[in-house]
């Protein structure tokens, strides 16, 4: 299987085969599918290297704010100082307090907020979770935000899963000194 994105559309899609002809590319979905012609500029073949992600992927469960069913988070957490350096376990709390939020906590001392970054922090890290997993994270209107981000999706109802949310969730596990497991090194 080749993994190419439409350039028009921004869809990622998984040919059987590609074949070039004068401006077209030929595709077929299918050992005995039909074959479907696009223009040569509009397709890009994503080599098996782009799945390369340059940070660690994490998953945990979470309830779904809107339909209250257990769904899956994926997010990258790196240093607020350094983003593309991995927070791991078991954690630096020093760093991770020395670029702490000190005005947020004060004002909602629930949580420490501790100098990280989740999705929805990072666009560019963000753009590369959702070409990589597409059926889990997509761009959704954010009322917070008043801007649509990629989002983890309910894997139920569909609803997006807001940064706010799990900026808290890694954090309480972090607190609570909480391995949190790898999904994608
Ligand atoms: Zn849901």
């Amino acid at each position: 299987m080749i993994k190419f994105k439409n350039l028009k559309t921004g869809e990622i899609k998984t040919a059987f085969s590609l074949r070039e002809e004068g401006e077209k590319t030929y595709v077929k979905f299918s050992k005995d599918g039909k074959e479907y012609g696009y223009f040569k500029s509009n397709v890009e073949i994503i080599s098996p290297d782009s799945d390369y992600l340059p940070f660690r992927v994490y998953i945990y469960k979470k309830e779904c704010y809107k339909c209250h069913k257990p769904t899956e988070i994926l997010t990258y957490i790196t240093y607020a100082d350094k983003p593309a350096e991995d927070v791991t376990f078991p954690y630096d709390y020093g760093r991770l307090l020395k670029h702490q939020n000190i005005v947020a906590h004060l004002q909602d001392p629930s949580i420490e907020y501790y100098g990280l970054n989740v999705i929805g922090d990072i666009k560019e890290f963000d753009h590369m979770l959702m070409e990589k997993y597409p059926e889990r994270i997509k761009n959704t209107y954010s009322k917070t935000k008043n801007e649509s981000y990629p989002m983890n999706v309910c894997s139920h109802c569909g609803s997006g899963q807001g940064w706010y949310f799990i900026y808290r969730d890694i954090n309480k596990f972090i607190q609570n000194k909480e391995e949190i497991q790898v999904f994608d090194k």
